[in-house]
């Protein structure tokens, strides 16, 4: 039989009390799984500012003790959830120990750190992946309490093995497949941190922010999984954000190009790289809500290759702030060869991601990262362009996206609908700056003065799917 890989983020492991429904969910598949998890709400965050605490303090007795500080109280918050979550006294200290071997490790790590005063990427790899190397082995240790075959399985045993970029990496498929799925056999609950692989060298790299995602969908493509069931707190994809529209509706059905748009332009919901290993074997992934039991294991949002042209085509609007337009001037530089190569290039070198591309006779737009922003703009301004007589750069925008598949399909419908999500904004009084639309086959694009994000989304909506 297959096995499912079902993954739990941060917002289903909030408060101790948040394990119970985990295990009752794990109860409700009966049968065997392979489990992959984040780290509790909040701790990636918490590592990440002890690092950069020692990085600012290096050497510092103070900044020493804050992260000793910190550490110390990583061992009250898990003393507390394995109180709250394992009843035998002799399994709660088995637990404790444990755990609190894992944690000298961490600590062993800090210290290293404020003694060289440096924090090299492999370490900060290393570091930030304890909130899951924590979550794994308590989630692991109830299970047992609860009488459920459980074991955990760390990415280093099991041969996930990454391209070695620290801090951003990809799986290396034909290098973890026949491993990872050999090591995942067997009928017990199987307990994988997620977020991060090893590099040949069994160094830890990180799969980027919101990693475990990935992690479950690599997992799931190695041992060639029926599905990647992936538990939110929400109601699956909504066609916006609820924070931002008051009624969204819930998606039952995307595929996985506009899946990965949704993702790439801001919906949070999923790593954007999830769909990636899943699209080839065509793996579904199903959103599930642990909110609400009642559902039982009925998901909220099927992701799978299947391409249904909605009535409404678009399936929803989303938007991000991690964007910035850094803009080169020159009279003919949409003219001239060559200028767009040397540009990418420099970028390329200093590692930064180009978002997206727009010429224009006079001007090349470039779309970034917003914190890629000021480092493109310093190596482009130093690089001396020839034709390129200013750079200048704006960071006070946001993108808003419409994805649906047949968003650019040539008929009377499709395409439409990228003019008519451009009217609504207009009419609404947003100030656009830039469109797109054309470079995927789900997906069309605005940019959009940073202030009006919330007033271009809500008008783009309504425009939709009525107010
Ligand atoms: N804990 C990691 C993060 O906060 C990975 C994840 O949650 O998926 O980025
Ligand atoms: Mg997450």
């Amino acid at each position: 039989m297959k096995k499912i890989v079902v993954k739990f983020g941060g917002s289903n492991l909030r408060q101790p009390q948040d394990i119970d429904r985990v295990v009752n969910v794990v109860q409700t598949y009966n049968r065997p799984l392979v489990l992959v998890v984040s780290a509790f709400y909040g701790i990636t965050n918490a590592l990440i500012g002890c690092v950069q605490a020692a990085k600012e303090g290096a050497g510092t007795k103070a900044a020493l003790a804050e992260s000793r500080n910190y550490t110390l109280t990583l061992r009250a918050l898990k003393k507390e959830i394995v109180e709250a979550n394992i009843q035998d006294a002799a399994h709660r200290e088995r637990t404790e120990k444990a755990l609190g071997e894992r944690l000298d490790q961490l600590d062993r790590f800090l210290t290293g750190i404020h003694c060289i005063g440096d924090v090299p990427t492999f370490v900060n790899d290393a570091i930030l992946s304890y909130g899951e190397r924590l979550s794994s082995l308590l989630l692991t240790e109830v299970l047992l309490s609860r009488g459920i075959a459980a074991r955990e399985a760390l990415p280093e045993d099991i041969g996930l093995i990454t391209d070695g970029v620290f801090g951003n990496s990809a799986c290396d498929f034909e290098a973890s497949t026949a491993s990872v799925a050999k090591a995942l056999e067997g009928n017990e609950v199987i307990v994988v941190p997620g977020f991060y692989g090893v590099d040949r060298e069994g160094k830890t790299t990180l799969f980027g922010r919101g990693g475990s995602d990935y992690s479950a969908a690599s997992i799931a493509c190695c041992i060639g999984a029926e599905s990647l069931d992936v538990w939110k707190d929400v109601d699956g994809f909504l066609s916006a954000d609820p924070g931002t529209v008051t009624t969204p509706r819930s998606i039952s059905q995307l595929n996985y190009l506009e899946a990965a748009e949704l993702s790439y332009f801001g919906a949070k919901i999923l790593h954007p790289r999830t769909v990636e290993p899943l699209f080839n074997q065509d793996i579904p992934i199903r959103i599930l809500n642990i909110t609400r039991p009642d559902r039982g294991l009925q998901p909220y949002t099927i992701i799978n290759a299947q391409r249904k042209v909605t009535k409404d085509v678009v399936k929803s609007v989303t938007s991000t702030e991690d964007v910035a337009i850094l803009k080169l001037h020159g009279p003919g530089v949409g003219f001239k060869p060559g200028i767009l190569a040397q540009v990418t290039n420099t970028l390329d070198q200093n590692g930064i991601n180009i978002k997206s591309v727009l010429t224009a006779q006079t001007a090349i737009n470039i779309l970034l990262a917003r914190d890629h922003l000021d480092a493109a703009y310093a190596a482009l301004k130093e690089h001396h362009l020839a034709g390129v007589v200013d750079v200048s750069r704006n960071d006070e925008v946001a993108i808003v996206a419409v994805v649906g598949d047949g968003v650019l399909e040539a008929s009377d419908v499709g395409s439409a609908i990228a003019s008519r999500a451009l009217s609504a904004a207009i009419a609404s009084g947003v100030r656009v700056t830039l469109a797109a639309a054309g470079a995927s086959e789900v997906a069309a694009y605005m940019l959009v003065h940073q202030e009006d994000r919330k007033k271009a989304l809500q008008a783009v909506h309504a425009e939709f799917f009525g107010g």
